[in-house]
C-alpha cells in the first residue's frame, strides 16, 4: 500500500505580505483546501518496462516469462497492446476494427489510439486462451499514473522551471478558484448519477492523447460513459441527454453504433473516470487584496476613446504589467506600440517570402465572397503590393486575398525558425502571452497532454480596395476561445487601397495618421465579451429580413462583416458599441477570450497572431467550451485548449506553490525559535 498525501485538509496561512518597502501589512489566507482520499494502491502486477524504440512501454505479452506465469496462474493483467496485436478471439475496440478494415498495406495504427489500451483487463483461461476480464478500476493505479495528476510540472517536465512566485500563485487562486470549484462540483454531480452498486471504472490518461467525446466531441476531463463492448464513449452532457430523452440532443449529436450494428443503449454504458481516485477542491480561496501602487505616472501610456482603452508606449517597459492587469481585469482590449523597433526587418519582407515560398500551395479565401482556392503563395504575394497584379472577378473588381493560418505553432517554427524567434523573443506583456509564463495558464498544462496550438501564426492578407459600403472585410466578426494578440509585422502600401470615411476617430489616432513615421494598416472593432449574446441575436434578427434558417448561428459561420450602418444600428437598437482601434505598423491588439471582433485591412499586412490563456478570462474560455449547451440548446465551442485540464493543473501548481511557502516558512520559525 502506498499513500500519497496530496495535501493537508485546511492550511491556515498567517504571513507578511511587502508592498513596497516602507508599508507592511499583515494578512491573513485562510485556505480551505482539498479533502483528499488518495489511497493509491502500488500496482505490482506490471513494471513498466520503456521499450528502447518507440517510448511506449513493452508488452507484457512479448515477454515470455511473464506471459508463462499469467498462464500458470490465470491472473488478470492490463491490456497494454492494441486488440488487433492480442488474437482474433477477444473482441476489438472501435478504432482496431476501422483498422483491420484498411487496406492491410497501410501500417498498423499506434497501440496508443486503441480504446482499451491500458483499460481493459485480460486473462489467460485454463487452455492458455486470452479473453476479456473487466476493466481497470481505480484501486489499480500506480504512481506514475498518480504524478500526471499530482506532482507539480518541475517535477514532471524534469527541467527547471522559473519558479512561481507567492503573489502569481495567489493571483491564479483568486481569479479561477471558483470556476474550479464548480467544475470539481459538476464532476461530483456525475457521481451521484452512478448507482449504488454499480463499479466506476479507471480509465488511465495515455500520453499525447486527447479523449473525445464520440457523440459530441467534447474533450473529456474526468467523469464520462464508455461502452465495454467497443470502446465508444460519451461525455457528461451527452449521457445526461439521453437519459432526459432530449430529442433535439439525438438529432444534433448522433450516437454512433455497436458492434453488429446494435444500437448503443445509455444504461449499458459504464462510468469511467480518468482521474485516479483522487479529488482535489479547494472550496474558497479568500485572498485580501492589497491596494495597487499608482504605476500610472512612470509608465508612457494613453487612454484612447470614450472607453479609455490603454494604449502602452513602450512594448518592453517594466511597468506595463501592473497597467495592463487593471485593464485586463475589467475585459478591456489592449493596444501596445513599437514592436517594429526589436525587430529585424529584413525578415519580415513580402518579397523575401515570396521568394522563399514561391513554390508552395496554400488555402487563398477571397475576403468578398468568402471562397476558398487552393493556390500557389506566388499569386498571392503578387499582388500584396501592387493591385493591378491581383486578379480581377467578373464584375471587374480586384480581388482581395487572405492567406489562410500560415503557418502555425510548429509548423511556423519548422519553416522559419528565424522569424519565430524574432516575433516571440520581443513579445509585450510577456508575464501573460509567453508560452512559458505562469500566467498564462496553458503553460500548466503538463508535456504528458497534447499542447494546444497557441501559434504563433502568420496572416497575411490584401488590403480592402475602395468599396463605398465598406459591408466586407479581412476577417468577418469572429470569436475566440483564447485570448489573443495580433502583432502587425508590415505594411505593404498599395495604390488604391484603404479607406477610412465614416470611421470616429479618437485624437490620439488621427495624431498619429498625420504623423509621417506612422503607417496605419488595420481597423479593428472589438466588442465587450458580455455582448456576444445580444450581438447573437442582433445579427439572426438582421438576417430574417434575407433567408434565414434558424437553427444556424451566424457567428459560428463568420459570414458577417459589420459595415458603419449595421454597427450604428447595433448601437441604436442594443446599446451596444465597438471598441475602435486603428492598428499601425508595430502596433499588437491584445484581445480577450470570448471578445467579438472583425478586422479590415487599409493596406495590406502581415500580422503574427499569438494566443494565450490569462487567468482573468479563463471563465470565458470555459464558458464557450463547456457551457453553452446545457444552458441554451446551443453547441459549445471545440475545445482544443481542453479547458478543464488547464484549470486543473494551474490550480494544482499554484497549491503547491503556497505549500512550499508555508513550509518554508515553518522551517525559519522554527531556526529563529532555536537561535
Ligand atoms: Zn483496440
Ligand atoms: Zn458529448
Ligand atoms: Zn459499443
Ligand atoms: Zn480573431
Amino acid at each position: 500500500m502506498h499513500t500519497v498525501c496530496f495535501c493537508q485538509n485546511v492550511i491556515e496561512y498567517q504571513f507578511h505580505h511587502g508592498i513596497q518597502n516602507e508599508r507592511m501589512k499583515a494578512m491573513t489566507i485562510q485556505i480551505m483546501h482539498i479533502q483528499t482520499n488518495a489511497e493509491i494502491q502500488m500496482c505490482t502486477l506490471l513494471s513498466y518496462v520503456i521499450s528502447v524504440s518507440d517510448g511506449i512501454p513493452r508488452s507484457v505479452l512479448k515477454d515470455w516469462r511473464k506471459v508463462r506465469k499469467l498462464k500458470q496462474t490465470g491472473e488478470a493483467f492490463l491490456q497494454d497492446v492494441s486488440c488487433a496485436e492480442i488474437g482474433t478471439n477477444v473482441q476489438k475496440c472501435r478504432e482496431c476494427r476501422l483498422d483491420r478494415s484498411r487496406k492491410s498495406q497501410e501500417p498498423a495504427i499506434s497501440p496508443v489510439f486503441c480504446r482499451f489500451y491500458y483499460f481493459r483487463r485480460l486473462s489467460y483461461s485454463k487452455n492458455g486462451v486470452i479473453r476479456v476480464n473487466g476493466f481497470s478500476v481505480s484501486e489499480q493505479t500506480d504512481e506514475e499514473a498518480v504524478m500526471v495528476w499530482t506532482g507539480s510540472s518541475e517535477d514532471q517536465e524534469g527541467k527547471k522551471m522559473r519558479k512561481m512566485d507567492l503573489e502569481t500563485s495567489k493571483s491564479i487562486l483568486a481569479l479561477i478558484g471558483d470556476k474550479f470549484c464548480q467544475l470539481i462540483k459538476t464532476e461530483d454531480t456525475a457521481f451521484t448519477w452512478v448507482k449504488k452498486d454499480t463499479q466506476i471504472m479507471w480509465k488511465r490518461a495515455v500520453r499525447g492523447v486527447r479523449e473525445m467525446c464520440d457523440a459530441c466531441e467534447a474533450t473529456l476531463f474526468n467523469m464520462h460513459w464508455a461502452c465495454h463492448k467497443c470502446g465508444f464513449v460519451v461525455c457528461m452532457d451527452c449521457y445526461k441527454a439521453r437519459e432526459k430523452k432530449k430529442a433535439k440532443d439525438k438529432e444534433l449529436y448522433a450516437w454512433v453504433r455497436c458492434v453488429k450494428n446494435q444500437p448503443h443503449d445509455f444504461k449499458n454504458l459504464m462510468p469511467t473516470q480518468i482521474i485516479p481516485a483522487t479529488k482535489m477542491r479547494p472550496e474558497g480561496v479568500k485572498l485580501d487584496e492589497s491596494p495597487l501602487a499608482d504605476p500610472h505616472a512612470i509608465v508612457p501610456h494613453d487612454w484612447l476613446g470614450n472607453h479609455r482603452l490603454l494604449w502602452l508606449k513602450d512594448h518592453r517597459h517594466q511597468g506595463n504589467q501592473r497597467l495592463f492587469k487593471e485593464n485586463w481585469t475589467q475585459e478591456q482590449p489592449v493596444l501596445v506600440s513599437g514592436l517594429h523597433k526589436s525587430l529585424n526587418p529584413n525578415l519580415w519582407k513580402p518579397e523575401h517570402f515570396s521568394r522563399e515560398f514561391s513554390s508552395l500551395h496554400s488555402d487563398l479565401y477571397n475576403c468578398r465572397d468568402g471562397s476558398v482556392t487552393d493556390s500557389k503563395v506566388k499569386e498571392f504575394w503578387d499582388g500584396f503590393e501592387d493591385v493591378s497584379k491581383r486578379p480581377k472577378s467578373d464584375k471587374g473588381e480586384s480581388v482581395v486575398y487572405r492567406l489562410k493560418d500560415w503557418p502555425s505553432g510548429e509548423e511556423f517554427l519548422a519553416l522559419m525558425p528565424a522569424r519565430y524567434h524574432d516575433v516571440m523573443k520581443s513579445l509585450p506583456v510577456p508575464e501573460y502571452t509567453d508560452p512559458e509564463a505562469h500566467l498564462n495558464l496553458a503553460s500548466h498544462l503538463p508535456s504528458f497532454f497534447i499542447r494546444p496550438d497557441l501559434g504563433p501564426r502568420l496572416c497575411c492578407a490584401h488590403g480592402v480596395t475602395t468599396c463605398p459600403e465598406q459591408d466586407f472585410g479581412t476577417s468577418n466578426l469572429h470569436v475566440e476561445i483564447s485570448d489573443s494578440m495580433s502583432i502587425l509585422v508590415y505594411v505593404g502600401v498599395a495604390k488604391g487601397n484603404g479607406l477610412l470615411e465614416g470611421e470616429i476617430l479618437d485624437e490620439c489616432i488621427k495624431k498619429r495618421l498625420k504623423d509621417p513615421k506612422e503607417t496605419p494598416g488595420a481597423l479593428w472593432h472589438i466588442y465587450m465579451s458580455k455582448d456576444l449574446q445580444k450581438i447573437q441575436e442582433f445579427l439572426q434578427k438582421a438576417d430574417s429580413d434575407s433567408e434565414w434558417d434558424g437553427d444556424s448561428d451566424p457567428l459560428r459561420e463568420g459570414g458577417w462583416y459589420l459595415s458603419p450602418r449595421l454597427r450604428q444600428k447595433l448601437q441604436d437598437e442594443y446599446g451596444i458599441e465597438s471598441r475602435t482601434f486603428l492598428q499601425f505598423h508595430g502596433d499588437a491588439v491584445i484581445i480577450p477570450a470570448g471578445a467579438l471582433h472583425q478586422v479590415m485591412n487599409l493596406h495590406s499586412c502581415i500580422q503574427v497572431n499569438v494566443d494565450f490563456v490569462s487567468p482573468e478570462h479563463a471563465h470565458n474560455s470555459y464558458y464557450l467550451t463547456q457551457e453553452l449547451r446545457p444552458l441554451k440548446d446551443q453547441m459549445n465551442y471545440e475545445d482544443k485548449l481542453q479547458v478543464k485540464n488547464i484549470f486543473y493543473h494551474s490550480v494544482k501548481d499554484a497549491v503547491a506553490t503556497l505549500r512550499n511557502h508555508l513550509k518554508e516558512k515553518n522551517t525559519d520559525d522554527v531556526k529563529q525559535e532555536e537561535s
